[in-house]
Formats: structure tokens, C-alpha cells, sequence
């Protein structure tokens, strides 16, 4: 360990400023608990890394008092998920039916996570120390119990002490590693290709997913652009790599014929990003004086964009269980943060393996059979049974919706101090 480390000490230390992170963060710091989180990155600007905000989180934001401020947010309403198909436009997904939020919002990421850093910020007890990367763990007891960080900051090296540490850093978590918390990897059979092009007033309005035989698009309305995925089989993103960029163009051109005048915005591959998609869970969340929730306990599928929600649900669920144990005296118990995996185990667990079905059963045989460039027409059978509203909102709610929804359980906040800016936060 170095000597020049600076110390800091909280009562409960984050790392990871995404979706789980930053939820989690709110909710402490409004319970007047004292809270270091560390993001690795400058600010929350980045690469697009999903935008859908589901009914179960704009439920959570309005129970914090955010959902004024949410929708003041540049954002896209979604209330039905169309299919684009060979024999014409039809709807398989309707979130109309939903209460009290009948709508998926499309909101850049940033944007909800900068809304999130700010009400946080609002709290003195919580400090965001942004550039700041954990590299390890720093334990006692011949190494059962965590009891703190070790961290590159701009300043240079830093240790965080506190009674809690939480890995919300994402599905390449690197606490998970200095863990040693085993995963079992649920499969998946491929990956996503994400690329923006231009959307003009004559475009349709809806959100789109576009199957075919050998390929399959989304196409997600962002009002100015269409924030695209094209789906392929595991690991061929590398074929597709050695090809030129036109292949790809011609290729989005032939099945999506409304975007074939403006393919040329992908100039080069800098313009299409590789997710490579991973679907896995911890067979144990915790250690003595470390959790781990949202991705970095369970990296899901794209399959109904649910990650973010999900990150979401257990913040709440872990502030709503921790949020007492840190305000009392002491050392959390270890039996506590297995109350947070218990809870959120079966949901996380019906949702991955929905996801891991729909992947088996549609997604690797459509990717199997060759591409004859032509879209698929829609299937006789699901064309009558999607007439029925009633079916169409049960992939909105499986999905939308979730099971056993966590709801804000914390009681007035303390200690607010007042808002600050972005620039405020940037310069931390
Ligand atoms: C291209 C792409 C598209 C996606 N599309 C969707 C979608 O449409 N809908 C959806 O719901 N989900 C989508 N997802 C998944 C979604 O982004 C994640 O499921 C969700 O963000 C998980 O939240 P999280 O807070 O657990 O982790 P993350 O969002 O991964 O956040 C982890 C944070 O920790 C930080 N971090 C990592 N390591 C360290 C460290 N050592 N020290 C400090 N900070 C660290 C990272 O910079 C990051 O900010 C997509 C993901 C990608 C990559």
C-alpha cells in the first residue's frame, strides 16, 4: 500500500456513478448517511449505453420528488413497441394499459444520471469524487472483512474507509474480481452493432423492432435521430470489422428502405459500437463489508431493455434495507446484505431467464438461418393474437413493469443543503 495515499472516510462508500450507483447515492444521502461515491469517468457523457427509462423507474423518480424535474428532460414517449414486417406495420408491445405511467421514456442516460448526481450533491454528507477509478479492496481480519477502497483520484493515490463498501461498477466490475465472487454465465448467442443516423419529419413515428432472416434491427425514435441496433450472432462483429463500412450501409439500406438516403452517416467503423452482450449473475452478492448490486451482480441482456430498471429496483431495495443499519450504530451485518440479494434474487432471476428463453428460442434460430435480405412476414398466429390489446401489454408489463417492484421506503429527507450545477459537479 502506499504511503502517500490520502485517507477518507465515510460511513459507506460507492463505487460506480451509473444507474445503481447513483439511485443508491440519492437515497443515502437523503437519509442523512455519509456517502463517498467514485466515478472512474470525467462526467456522465458518454457513449450511448441504453435509454430506456421503464414504468417501475418513473414510479421510483416520483416517489423521490423527481419526476417534475425528469420530465423536464429531453425525452421521447413511447406508449407501443412496433414490428416492422414484410406484410406491413404491426404493434407487439402496448404500454397503455399501464398505471399510474402508461409510456417507456427515451431519455439519454446522461441525462438521468446528471439529474441523479445533482439531487445527491444537494445532500452535504454526500461527497461525488468524479475521475476517481477503485483499483482494490482494502480488508482486515486476514482478509474477511472489506473495509474500504483503494483509488486512483486526479490527486493520485486515495484510500476510502468506510463501515460499507457497495460495487455498483457495471458488468466489468473490478470488485467483484478483488472479491473473488464467483458468476455463472447464463449464455448468450449474440451481440449488438449500435449506430445513430439521421431522422427526418417524413420518417414514421414509432419505435421499431425489425426482424429478418439472419438479422435483426431495432430502431428506437430519439425525435432528431434513430438510435439503432443491429443484432449479430456471437462474435461476428470482427467479420463485419474486415468488410468496409458500404457492406454494413448497404446491408441497413436493403432491410430498412426509409434510411437507405442517409446510410452514409456512418462513415467509418468509429460509428458503430460493439456490445458484446453478456448474460450472468453472482452466485453470492457479498462479502463481510461489501455488496454488489445492479450489473456488477447481474449483467443482463438488451432483450426489453430492462438494465437500467433493474439497477434501479435494487438501489432502492438496498437503501431500503441498508438505509436503517447505517443510520444505527455499528457495522452493518453480512446477514444484511444477504437481505438485499435474497430480495432481489427471484426477480433478477425470472427476468434473466425470460430473457435467456426469448434469446434460445427466437434470437439464435433467426440468426442461424441466412440472410436473404428480405424482412419476414408476420407470423398468421401472432398477427391474431396481438389484435388483443390485453396480450400486447404483457410484454410492456413483464418487462416495463417487473416483478416484485421495489418502492421507496425512506422517510423525509435530511439535511438538504440546496442544488448545485453540473459545472459544480464537473469540478469536484
Ligand atoms: C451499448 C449499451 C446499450 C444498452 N442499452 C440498454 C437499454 O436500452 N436499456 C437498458 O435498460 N439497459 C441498457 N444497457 C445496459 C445498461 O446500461 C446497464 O444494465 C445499466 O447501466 C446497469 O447499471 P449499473 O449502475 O449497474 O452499471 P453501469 O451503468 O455499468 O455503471 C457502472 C459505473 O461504474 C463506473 N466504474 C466502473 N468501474 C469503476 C471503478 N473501478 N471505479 C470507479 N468507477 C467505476 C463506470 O464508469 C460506470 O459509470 C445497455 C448497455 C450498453 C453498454
Amino acid at each position: 500500500m502506499n504511503n502517500t495515499s490520502r485517507t477518507l472516510s465515510a460511513r459507506c462508500c460507492i463505487v460506480g456513478g451509473g444507474p445503481a450507483g447513483m439511485m443508491l447515492a440519492v437515497q443515502l444521502a437523503r437519509a442523512g448517511i455519509k456517502v463517498v461515491l467514485l466515478e472512474k469517468h470525467g462526467d456522465f457523457l458518454r457513449d450511448f449505453r441504453g435509454d430506456t427509462v421503464h414504468p417501475s423507474t418513473l414510479e421510483i423518480l416520483a416517489e423521490l420528488g423527481l419526476k417534475q424535474r425528469f420530465d423536464s428532460l429531453p425525452q421521447r414517449r413511447v406508449e407501443t413497441i412496433e414490428g416492422i414486417f414484410a406484410d406491413g406495420i404491426y404493434a407487439v408491445g402496448d404500454f397503455r394499459g399501464l398505471k399510474p405511467y402508461p409510456y417507456l421514456a427515451l431519455v439519454p442516460q446522461w441525462d438521468l444520471l446528471n439529474l441523479l448526481a445533482q439531487e445527491a450533491q444537494a445532500y452535504s454528507n454526500f461527497t461525488l469524487l468524479m475521475r476517481c477509478e477503485a483499483t482494490g479492496l482494502i480488508r482486515t481480519d486476514g482478509g474477511a472483512q472489506v473495509v474500504g477502497v483503494t483509488a486512483n483520484a486526479v490527486e493520485g493515490p486515495l484510500q476510502i474507509y468506510a463501515d460499507l463498501v457497495i460495487g455498483c461498477d457495471g458488468r466489468g466490475s473490478c470488485l467483484r474480481e478483488a472479491a473473488g465472487l464467483q458468476s455463472q454465465n447464463l449464455g448468450a448467442p449474440m451481440d449488438v452493432l449500435w449506430f445513430r443516423l439521421p431522422r427526418l419529419g417524413s420518417d414514421p413515428e414509432g419505435t421499431y423492432a425489425v426482424p429478418g432472416k439472419g438479422n435483426f434491427f431495432a430502431l428506437l425514435n430519439r425525435n432528431d435521430y434513430w438510435q439503432c441496433a443491429r443484432v449479430i450472432p456471437k462474435g461476428a462483429a470482427d467479420r463485419w470489422y474486415q468488410q468496409p463500412i458500404a457492406a454494413f450501409q448497404a446491408q441497413i439500406a436493403q432491410r430498412i428502405a426509409f434510411l437507405a438516403d442517409r446510410v452514409g452517416a456512418l462513415a467509418t467503423w468509429d460509428d458503430v459500437k460493439l456490445l458484446e452482450v453478456r448474460v450472468d449473475r453472482l452466485l453470492r452478492w457479498h462479502r463481510p463489508g461489501l455488496l454488489l448490486i445492479g450489473d456488477a451482480a447481474h449483467a443482463m441482456s438488451p432483450i426489453g431493455g430492462v438494465g437500467i430498471n433493474l439497477a434501479i429496483q435494487d438501489a432502492v431495495a438496498a437503501a431500503n434495507i441498508l438505509g436503517p443499519a447505517l443510520t444505527a450504530p455499528g457495522v452493518p451485518d453480512e446477514a444484511i446484505l444477504a437481505a438485499v440479494q435474497k430480495r432481489r434474487l427471484l426477480p433478477t432471476k425470472i427476468i434473466q431467464g425470460i430473457q435467456v428463453f426469448l434469446q434460445r428460442r427466437i434470437i439464435a434460430p433467426a440468426l442461424a438461418s441466412s440472410d436473404d435480405g428480405r424482412p419476414i412476414a408476420f407470423p398468421r398466429a401472432a398477427k391474431f393474437i396481438l389484435r388483443f390489446r390485453l396480450i400486447r401489454s404483457i410484454p410492456a408489463r413483464v418487462f416495463g413493469v417487473g416483478f416484485f417492484r421495489e418502492h421507496v421506503m425512506s422517510g423525509e429527507p435530511r439535511g438538504r443543503t440546496g442544488k448545485l450545477s453540473i459545472r459544480d459537479i464537473a469540478r469536484h
